[in-house]
């Protein structure tokens, strides 16, 4: 059987026997496949460089007994700017993890493969930037997955949203605070809580919202390319795109709550 060779971004690698390797990856025509990377002296360092999580690498497999084998791994893209940073290699991780639960096997990958090439070249590349990525990413990806928000007005009075607004996670919809104060009798809602409420009832200011509109509608390859006007507008944002994301899909990550753990082990330490 002759060789068969394409890009591809590895999502995952796990061990298989004493010296082989299982890797999960994607391509953008085949969508999700396994490859096997044959361990001990046959593996030229270049190629454990190409078969490194996260990375995009141009591979030649050949097939046999039903499996695909890698037999030549080039990196393309390393993104060099996560590997050695934590909080950047956590959240490529969680970018690959979404990437994973939206992605099939034989079927094209589709938007989602270069939405999280693009989150993860800007990770790479930019510093201070990581919040508004993930969240970008989070919104964009819920919205490849079909649950794109209705953001264009109320969607209980129709009236045009103002500043004092809430995205109704669960109904993906906007409802501003004065149809909110009828229905729940609660007003103002708390702005920070922890218990499910804000989950489901995210506030969002006028930014927030406009944020909201630009990732669900602009063209794939500007998905990033907006600015939020100050932190409190950027921590509405990415709370409630975090929260969209994970009860539209039905599930958490443990990815996302290692990301957490560390950001909080080191807001602790900054503190103390
Ligand atoms: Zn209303």
């Amino acid at each position: 059987m002759p060789n068969v060779t394409t890009d591809a971004f590895v999502l995952r690698v796990a061990p298989r026997g004493s010296s082989d390797k299982l890797l999960t990856l994607i391509s953008p025509t085949e969508g999700r496949f396994y490859a096997i990377l044959k361990g001990g002296n046959s593996i030229k360092n270049r190629q454990v460089a190409a078969t490194e999580p996260y990375t995009w690498s141009n591979f030649e497999f050949y097939e046999r007994n039903g499996f695909k084998w890698v037999k030549n791994a080039t990196a393309i893209e390393s993104f060099g700017g996560v590997r050695y940073d934590s909080e950047k290699l956590f959240l490529a991780a969680y970018f690959s993890d979404v990437v994973f639960e939206l992605s099939d096997e034989k079927s094209p990958a589709g938007e989602i493969l270069p939405l999280c090439l693009n989150a993860i070249h800007m990770l790479s590349t930019t510093t201070g930037e990581d919040t508004r990525i993930k969240a970008a990413f989070e919104l964009r990806s819920a919205v490849i997955a079909g649950f794109a928000p209705a953001l264009d007005a109320c969607t209980h009075c129709g009236k045009e949203i103002g500043d004092d607004v809430y995205l109704d996670v669960m109904d993906g919809a906007l409802v501003c605070a004065p149809c909110l104060s009828r229905k729940t009798a609660l007003v103002p809602l708390p702005e920070v809580d922890d218990t499910g409420v804000r989950h489901v009832l995210s506030p969002l200011c006028a930014s927030a919202v406009a944020a909201f509109r630009f990732v669900s509608d602009v063209s794939p390859k500007r998905v990033f390319s907006f600015r939020l006007t100050d932190a409190r507008a950027e921590e509405m944002f990415s709370r409630a795109t975090e929260a969209y994301l994970l009860h539209h899909l039905e599930r958490g990550f443990e990815t996302l709550e290692n990301y957490k753990r560390l950001l909080a082990i080191r807001r602790q330490m900054i503190k103390s």
